[in-house]
Order: structure tokens, then C-alpha cells, then sequence
């Protein structure tokens, strides 16, 4: 291979790695007058071609001719690829724009986000705790007996550690009263886990509200007002709600709630399974044992507890008759709210 042959290999070679490397037209032109200009490159080794011996010439000829063809190919192209509007042919701007799906809020979360506005409204705090938790906050704070049938490993999910996904949101309350002093007026919105086999009404993860009220002279009848307010605003001004004596662990005297059916609105119809209630959830006036494990004097304070489950006012709101429904992320069940 004689030396012009060479310089002209070196030549190709350059031009790409500078064409490649080019950030605008000026850097191809500048290739082009290095290469290809009157004083450049090609035109000098076209003189130099006198000095090859006879015998070289047609091969460094063809070389040459290659050579230029190929940078000159490669000028053309970083041309167009700068060019002013160079793209047009595969931009029209004149087209509309496409549009993006909005994304939404999911069902869950619009009625997460209800309950605490309306439970704000009547001046409690949310609050959030840690989905991880432990044995104490989650059980024995609210004074569930160490036999009690929700710490079962069937029941609750356990870590090797001995901590839990929580099983209620709960733990929150005794979180804030650690830390508070009272008057304590909050709501903790928020996940829970439970090993529930899903079905219909039930989830392995769900979520649940909780509102805890703690001051002086707090009776009965004001927790029940505040579920009744929740119930209206929730549902509208003809819902009624019914107490039940229950029992928790964490409340003396417990009741289980319901509302009068928000479908029939109380004549009865297969929602309510023609009882013309629904069973919402369940709330009480906070046992003086739980008072006492946070530090409070029972003797000064008092108050009251609710759960609210989340889903459940969600399916009651949107007529929702599976549970699951909420979580297989169908965008065309997700699209209708
Ligand atoms: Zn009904």
C-alpha cells in the first residue's frame, strides 16, 4: 500500500470520527474545507498522484475517487441532519398535538381524602403512623388480651423480627397520645394488613380511618353526633345511624355502627339485605386501661374512638358489589370515577 493510499485510508476514517462528533452545521463544514476545500486534503493528494509510480496509479485512483465519494457522503449527511428545519419531513407542526390519558385519583383514595375534609370540618387533626409495627402499639397498648384471636400468626402478617404489618390503624392513636398531651382530636387515615383470604368484602390489604377524641366531659352522645354529621355529609341529609352494644378490647362501652341504607334509604332492599341498615363499623368510649398505658389520668380525661373502612364507604358510594374490583387496576372499571 503506498503512502497515498494510506493518508487517503486516514483521511475516510477522520472525517467520519468528526462527522460523528459534529454538534452543528459549522463542525460539517468545517469537515467539508478540511477534506474537500480548495486547500485541502483531497486536492493536495490529487497533485501528489503525479509521483506515484505508473504502476500504483489505477489502484491509488480508485481509492482516491472512493475516498472522496465516501466523505463527501458523509458532508451530506450531517448536512441534513442540521439543517434549518431538516426534520420538517418527519414533523408536520401543523398537526394537533396527541393527547396524553389523565391519570385520576383512584376511588379509595377520593374517599380517603372525603373523610378526612369532613372529619377536619369538625376540627380533627390527620395524623399518619408506621405500617410496620409492633407487637406493643398494635395489641397490648389497646388492651388486646394476649389470647385475643387478631394476634394469631392466621391473622396477622409477622416479620422474623417479631414486628407486623399493622392490623388496624389503631397504633396511631396510641402513638399520638405518647407524644400529646391532652386534648388529642385526630383522624389516622391509612393501610392496614390482615391474612384474609379475598373475597368480595374482604382484602389481604386495606384501608381504614380512625378518629380518636380525647378531652374533658366527652360522652356518648358525642360520638354519636359526630358519626351522624360524618353520615350526612358522607351520604346526604336523610341518612340515619343506629348504635349497637358491641365489645373491643380498646373501647368501654362498644358499639357497632350502622347507617340506614343508603340505597333503599331504610325500606329495605338486597343491599341492606332488607334490614334497611348497614353495618358500617365500630366505635366506643376509650377504655380507661388504654387511658392509663399512655399516661393519662382517667379520672380527668375521657373520650371516644371510631373506625371507618375505607373501601367499604367507597363501594357503598359508587355501588360497588366486589371488593376486588378496587384493586385489579382494570382502567376501564378505574375510568368510570
Ligand atoms: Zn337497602
Amino acid at each position: 500500500m503506498n503512502p497515498v493510499i494510506e493518508k487517503i485510508n486516514a483521511a475516510v476514517k477522520s472525517a467520519a470520527e468528526k462527522c460523528a462528533a459534529a454538534a452543528a452545521a459549522a463542525d460539517i463544514e468545517a469537515v467539508r474545507i478540511e477534506f474537500l476545500g480548495r486547500n485541502g486534503l483531497f486536492p493536495a493528494l490529487s497533485r501528489e498522484m503525479g509521483s506515484i509510480p505508473a504502476e500504483q496509479r489505477r489502484e491509488t485512483g480508485a481509492a482516491f475517487n472512493a475516498g472522496r465519494q465516501q466523505i463527501q457522503q458523509l458532508i451530506d449527511e450531517g448536512v441534513a441532519r442540521f439543517a434549518k428545519g431538516g426534520d420538517e419531513s418527519a414533523i408536520d407542526t401543523s398537526l394537533p398535538g396527541r393527547r396524553r390519558p389523565v391519570g385520576r385519583k383512584h376511588p379509595v383514595m377520593e374517599i380517603a381524602d372525603e373523610c378526612v375534609a369532613i372529619f377536619s370540618r369538625m376540627g380533627f387533626v390527620p395524623v399518619s403512623g408506621p405500617e410496620m409495627e409492633d407487637i406493643y402499639h398494635n395489641f397490648d397498648a389497646l388492651n388486646t388480651p394476649a389470647d385475643h384471636p387478631s394476634r394469631d400468626e392466621q391473622d396477622t402478617f409477622y416479620f422474623p423480627d417479631g414486628r407486623i404489618l399493622r392490623s388496624q390503624t389503631s397504633p396511631v392513636q396510641i402513638r399520638v397520645m405518647e407524644t400529646h398531651e391532652p386534648p388529642v382530636r385526630i383522624v389516622a387515615p391509612g393501610r392496614v394488613f390482615r391474612r384474609d383470604t379475598p373475597d368480595a368484602t374482604h382484602g389481604m390489604n386495606f384501608h381504614q380511618i380512625e378518629g380518636l377524641y380525647i378531652d374533658r366531659d366527652v360522652s356518648m352522645a358525642d360520638l354519636k353526633s359526630v358519626l351522624l354529621t360524618f353520615a350526612r355529609e358522607m351520604y346526604g341529609e336523610k341518612i340515619n345511624i343506629r348504635l349497637r352494644p358491641h365489645f373491643f378490647p380498646f373501647t368501654e362501652p362498644s358499639v357497632e355502627y350502622d347507617f340506614s341504607c343508603v340505597v333503599c334509604g331504610g325500606k329495605g332492599c338486597n343491599v341492606c339485605k332488607n334490614s334497611g341498615y348497614i353495618e358500617i363499623a365500630g366505635a366506643g368510649m376509650v377504655d380507661p386501661a388504654v387511658l392509663k398505658n399512655v399516661g393519662y389520668d382517667p379520672e380527668k380525661w375521657s373520650g371516644f374512638a371510631f373506625g371507618l373502612g375505607i373501601e367499604r364507604l367507597a363501594m357503598l358510594r359508587y355501588r360497588i358489589p366486589d371488593l376486588r374490583y378496587l384493586y385489579e387496576n382494570d382502567v376501564r372499571f378505574l375510568e368510570q370515577f
